[in-house]
């Protein structure tokens, strides 16, 4: 055991999407910053890997402009180095690409339903606050105005796509959070190094105003006195190091979080409900190269009936450096049944590539990248929308940040840059008070 010779203000520890952000925070708020990462790289499920010389993205490809998460990276005087795809998003039906750029949902479901309006009406009762109640799900609430099937197919499949959930597993209330109330993906873009690329400058940009990153450094235990943390141990260059701080922000879940070593100081109760309240849901990745481009559309593109596929995008589109020269590279995205709990990785691979397949004939001479599944301690969403748990902990100076404390119907590497901010505040507060 080597004892730190430093004391820090904060202490994060992951450095996925949430830690980044609070970690990026404090240290542009003037704060000395530890951040603690396992792994050998940035970014958690939002990071990047090189196979057979592509860079495809592990989990995010998508990030959103002008949110909270730019907002993190102008604060450190960091670039976005984001390429944003026009159009950003497409529907394919029935073997025709549908731009909603222009007519927008109502054009798309009025292709579909006569009644595309009365579901219009309740997204904007959504907006103006008027809600379903909690435990309607996402299918419920479309069947009371519709039971045209390729509707049902384009909401499962946002469900899918943005929440990695099917339409009877979530909330329809989080739903309609989420497309009437937040962000929802309308302005977004692809980082043309892969999305670790983003972390890199990130990092790079917390290291220069003084912030510490530590790699390969697991946190193993956590000590705590009077309702407070007071150290960390984390392993790092072959030593176990115990780092003293005011202010502790987990990021690699609160289930994980409870099952450290010393976590009992959180109480049974706590611990009791972080292993059982987060609902991890899943998703297939499947990432490919094509000699022929399937589809002319340089976004992201939303699919109607299918057994598993949910939207799929050619990243080369806008980010050709992403794969050698000659090849259309491809993400695929597909949501098993069930999402949320037990499922077959064979069975729901195999019902994805027959989509493909069946989709795009040029599939079957395709170069296969790698194939995924996100699921359990490595999922889509370490909860899904509208199952978070608090952000706040029974210890007065550790809060999590990440997508399994989400505020409700939020999604995604924006919502991760939310809890960052808002646990980042808390931990100032804190600070200030000391
Ligand atoms: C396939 C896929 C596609 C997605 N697409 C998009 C998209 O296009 N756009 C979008 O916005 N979102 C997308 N998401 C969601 C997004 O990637 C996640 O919501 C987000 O990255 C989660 O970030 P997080 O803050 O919860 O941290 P995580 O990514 O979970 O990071 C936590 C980190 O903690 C580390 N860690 C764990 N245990 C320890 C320990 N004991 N000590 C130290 N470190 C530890 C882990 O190694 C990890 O790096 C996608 C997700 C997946 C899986």
């Amino acid at each position: 055991m080597n004892a730190s010779t430093d004391r820090y203000d904060a202490v994060v520890f992951g450095a996925g999407a949430g830690g980044m952000s609070a970690a990026a925070r404090l240290t542009a708020a003037g704060k000395k910053v530890l951040l603690v990462e396992r792994l050998n790289r940035l970014g958690g499920r939002a990071s990047s890997e090189v196979i057979d010389g592509h860079i495809v993205n592990v989990g995010a490809i998508a990030i959103e402009l002008g949110g909270l998460f730019e907002e993190t990276f102008d604060l450190l005087g960091v670039p976005l180095d984001i390429r944003e795809p026009n159009p950003a998003t497409v529907f394919y039906i029935d073997g025709k690409v549908i731009n909603v750029a222009k007519g927008g949902w109502g054009m798309l479901l009025g292709t579909f339903t006569k009644q595309a309006a009365k579901i219009g009406a309740k997204f904007a009762d959504a907006r103006a606050g008027d809600l379903p109640e909690d435990k309607l799900s996402t299918q419920q609430w479309l069947k009371q105005y519709t039971s045209n099937e390729t509707v049902h197919a384009i909401f499962r499949n946002l469900c899918a796509a943005i929440f990695a959930a099917n339409a009877d597993e979530l909330p329809a209330r989080a739903f309609l959070v989420y497309f009437a109330q937040k962000g929802a993906f309308k302005r977004f873009g692809f980082c043309p190094r892969g999305t670790v690329g983003l972390w890199n400058d990130l990092g790079d940009g917390i290291r220069a105003k003084g912030g510490e990153i530590w790699l390969n450094a697991p946190v193993v235990a956590m000590h705590a006195q009077n309702g407070r943390v007071i150290a960390l141990d984390v392993e790092h260059e072959g030593a176990v190091h115990r780092v003293h701080a005011d202010a502790f922000i987990s990021n690699i879940g609160p289930t994980a979080t409870a099952t450290l070593p010393g976590a009992e100081a959180l109480g049974a109760d706590y611990i009791a409900r972080a292993k059982s309240v987060p609902r991890p849901a899943a998703n297939i990745v499947i990432n490919f190269a094509t000699r022929e481009r399937l589809l002319d559309a340089p976004g992201l593109v939303t699919f109607g009936k299918t057994r598993r596929l949910c939207n799929m995008g050619e990243l080369t589109a806008t980010c050709p450096e992403l794969a050698p020269a000659g090849w259309y590279q491809y993400v695929a995205y597909a949501v098993p049944r069930p999402a949320i709990g037990d499922f077959d990785d064979k069975v729901e691979i195999e019902e994805s590539l027959a989509d493909l397949r069946e989709l795009f004939p040029g599939f079957k001479d395709a170069k296969m990248l790698s194939i995924r599944v996100m699921r359990d301690e490595w999922p889509a969403q370490r909860s899904c929308a509208g199952f978070d748990m608090p952000q706040d902990t029974p210890l007065a100076n550790l809060w999590h940040v990440g997508d399994a404390v989400k505020d409700y119907g939020d999604g995604g590497t924006q919502a991760c840059a939310y809890t960052g901010r808002e646990a980042a505040n808390k931990a100032l507060a804190a600070l200030a008070r000391a």
